[in-house]
């Protein structure tokens, strides 16, 4: 059986290369110790700074680079004084997402023990819901191909059925697989504005069509805004929501604000063949180039990336060790003397990772 795996990597721009080397590294001893897969990286450069240097965002080779790994690792990629002759930013992660065709964005919004987050929980409820955003058309459909005049701007919202079928399958899917594993609630919420846009009504037939093939999980509705509004009052309530690409994006950072922070948000971009792991958050420019970014969004999206990698060749070596990196990342900031300053301590970059790197050998 196939056990070596090429992985991608993207180290991106700004604070990007401070969290992705000592990354690669965890990851690295990780597969040094296990007997039974192995993980070769090969660096694929991308970004803002790539474009400054080359006036290329995401060279072909690159491009080739992902399509022929088995899984890309990515951490952040813009620059605020890097743009498009157009004056838009530099967003070759979004053209990785389209180009592999890389649907569903998975972003898991939990509250971890011991983490810091500005909601007070009533007794027995924790925050465990999975966002998936659709990632490759909806309001992002005419990116960087809007039209646009002295007198008016337009963007297409773009809605299809193939897409949103495999949308709806992945989330209906993610959802029994949760309450298999004794931790969903076995429902999928879709989330829309079926009320004013024809588009939405078209998303939300699709999505009650792929509800009928699951009648032993829960489906139902919501609208964007109230959405916005139960994340706030009741996150504790859900369990997998499904949402359009714009309103995606701006719901999961509301998801991130819930977990302490875009510092502590893992996501995944998955399509059929294709994957991407990669933290929300940005660049973060006005913290760049001095060791103080939070390393654990992009560890937890390393994390996703084992889980996803070993269901996919269904290799329990690696689902062993996404677990353990995750359980890592989980018992330093339980511990909580090893948090970056975003999370109200005083660790840099380093001293965090290396925090988790030693957590790894803990039973
Ligand atoms: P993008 O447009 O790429 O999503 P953004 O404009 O939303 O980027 P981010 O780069 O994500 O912005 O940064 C938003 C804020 O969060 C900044 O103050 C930044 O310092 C902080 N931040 C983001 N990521 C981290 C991290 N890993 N550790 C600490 N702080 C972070
Ligand atoms: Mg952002």
């Amino acid at each position: 059986m196939r056990n070596s795996y090429q992985i991608a990597v993207f180290p991106g721009d700004g604070i990007g290369p401070e969290i992705t080397a000592p990354t690669v590294e965890i990851l690295q001893t990780l597969a040094d110790g296990a007997a039974d897969y192995a993980l070769h990286f090969a660096e694929a450069p991308a970004g803002a700074g790539h474009y400054r240097d080359t006036g290329t965002a995401l060279p072909a080779s690159s491009l080739a680079l992902a399509r022929a790994s088995d899984a890309i690792l990515l951490s952040a990629m813009g620059l605020p004084d890097v743009r498009y002759p157009d004056g838009t930013e530099i967003t070759p992660q979004i053209d990785l997402r389209m180009e592999l065709s890389l649907f569903a964005g998975v972003r898991p919004v939990t509250l971890r023990p011991g983490q810091p987050g500005p909601l007070t929980l009533p007794p027995g409820k924790t925050i465990d819901f999975v966002l998936i955003r659709e990632s490759t058309e909806g309001l992002f459909y005419t990116k960087g191909r809007g039209e646009v005049s002295d007198t008016e701007a337009r963007e297409t919202l773009r809605i299809t059925r193939d897409t949103s079928e495999k949308l709806f399958r992945f989330a209906f899917d993610l959802a029994a697989r949760r309450k298999a594993a004794g931790r969903g609630k076995g429902r999928v919420t879709c989330v829309d504005k079926a009320n004013v846009f024809r588009a939405f009504v078209f998303f939300r037939k699709i999505f009650d069509e792929e509800a009928a093939r699951h009648p032993d999980l829960t489906a139902d509705h919501a609208y964007v805004d109230a959405m916005a509004l139960w994340m706030v009052q009741r996150p504790w309530d859900f369990d997998v929501l499904v949402t359009e690409n714009m309103f995606g994006d701006i719901l999961s950072d509301l998801g991130a604000g819930l977990m302490g922070g875009l510092g502590m948000a893992p996501s995944a971009d998955i399509g059929l063949d294709h994957a991407v792991f990669q933290p929300c958050h940005g660049t973060a420019p006005d913290i760049a180039g001095q060791g103080l970014a939070n390393p654990f969004a992009m560890l937890l999206s390393a994390a996703m990336m084992l889980d996803w990698l070993g269901d996919k060749h269904d290799n329990a070596g690696l689902r062993r060790d996404g677990a353990r990196l995750r359980h890592a990342v989980e018992h330093v900031i339980a511990e909580g003397s090893a948090l970056t300053r975003d999370l109200g301590g005083t660790a840099g970059t380093r001293a965090a990772a290396d925090a988790v790197a030693r957590a790894l050998s803990l039973p």
